[in-house]
């Protein structure tokens, strides 16, 4: 596994500052570089009027070296869904999505390249854990999205949810490092509200208790997808490690000390975790700790081509809700967004890894 070039977005302010300086830059040249790249959304040297001309493309090639090439697109929903495939330095494939909705601007990134979680259901467990990706990684599909929402008169990047390929709290430093440098205001970051960041997890109770402590006041989402032991060790092995009791403990936990109410994930698939009595003891589990802290977004799954898995019949999904509402839980059936250009996280990068052999 061949790292990541370094990249400004890998590192804070001060640390961007001393690079430039062991280098024989003035430290300044770091901030103005940020201001490009963070608060102008480039990395092209030509538009960098403010450096010694002599030195533009040396600093850019050095500090914002490329990270991400972009390899094919996938548009939907009359231009407002946009898929992207970028191949990463090693060349290794990845996935961001960019939606556009009347009230935001939301991307979907990938931290990781494959996933090692293994949940039977999904795309990108099916490919295994290539690599970590490292925070400029994850920081440039933010910056692209951004670039690309303006380009394209989407409106302007105002969310972010770490819900694409792989697991944000396996890979906890450069997921913790990218948060900081999306919300920082610029030229520190791209100054995207640390409150409109999400990040989505399996269940890795010891990252979600790092992520508390963190204290910045991202939003947590659970991909729980059972409320029973027996099944979720199926759907998401993880579970084995970190059982459904520990998980909420944990989802609880970060609702305390954030302040900021908790998503559970479940996706509903056909006969499998979609049947009356698990809506009613979901319920029963979610509202043990009351009901302000969580909210609940069921999504019908979004199947893997060739896998037995399938969405829920829209008459077991509304029951499904029904149930969770009765219980006076808050409930969103998510959309399915993306669904027309291979919507599930990871099915563009799955496709480009098997074609590939
Ligand atoms: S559902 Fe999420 S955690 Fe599970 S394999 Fe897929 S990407 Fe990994």
């Amino acid at each position: 596994m061949r790292l990541a070039p370094r990249h400004l977005a890998d590192l804070d302010p001060a640390g961007r500052r001393a690079w430039a300086q062991e280098l024989g830059y003035p430290g300044m040249r770091a901030a103005q570089l940020a201001t490009h790249y963070f608060g102008h959304l480039t990395a092209d040297p030509a538009a960098m009027t403010d450096l010694p001309a002599g030195t533009r493309a040396e600093l850019a090639a050095t500090f914002l070296p490329p990270l991400l090439t972009p390899v094919a697109q996938q548009v939907a929903d009359g231009g407002r869904t946009v898929k992207t495939l970028f191949h990463l330095h090693d060349g290794i494939a990845i996935e961001t999505v960019t939606m556009a909705y009347p009230d935001r601007v939301t991307v979907c990134v990938s931290a990781q390249a494959g996933c090692g979680m293994g949940c039977p259901f999904c795309a990108t467990g099916q490919l295994g854990l290539q690599r970590n990706l490292s925070a400029g990684e994850i920081v440039e599909q933010v910056r692209q999205a951004a670039a690309l929402a303006r380009d394209r008169d989407l409106g302007r990047l105002s969310n972010v949810v770490f819900m694409g390929m792989g697991e944000p709290l396996a890979n906890y430093s450069a997921v913790a490092r990218s948060l900081r440098a999306i919300s920082e205001a610029p030229p520190a970051g791209l100054g995207i509200s640390a409150r409109n960041l999400t990040v989505s997890t399996c269940g890795l109770v010891n990252g979600i208790g790092r992520l508390a402590a963190e204290g910045l006041p991202v939003r947590l989402a659970v991909s729980l997808h059972a409320p029973d032991d027996e099944l979720r060790d199926r759907l998401v092995p993880v579970n084995r490690r970190w059982p459904i009791s520990q998980v909420l403990r944990a989802a609880h936990g970060y609702f305390a000390a954030s302040g900021r109410r908790v998503s559970v994930e479940y996706a509903l698939i056909r006969d499998i975790n979609d049947q009356q009595w698990r809506a009613s003891l979901l319920a029963e589990r979610l509202t043990h700790y009351g009901t302000g802290w969580v909210h609940v977004n069921p999504i019908p799954l979004n199947p893997v081509a060739g896998s037995v898995w399938t969405a829920s019949r829209p008459e077991a999904e509304n029951a499904f809700v029904e149930t969770l509402r009765r219980a006076g839980l808050t409930v969103t059936l998510r959309d399915t967004r993306g669904r027309e250009i291979d919507g599930a996280c990871g099915q563009l990068a799955a496709k480009e890894a098997k074609a590939n052999g």
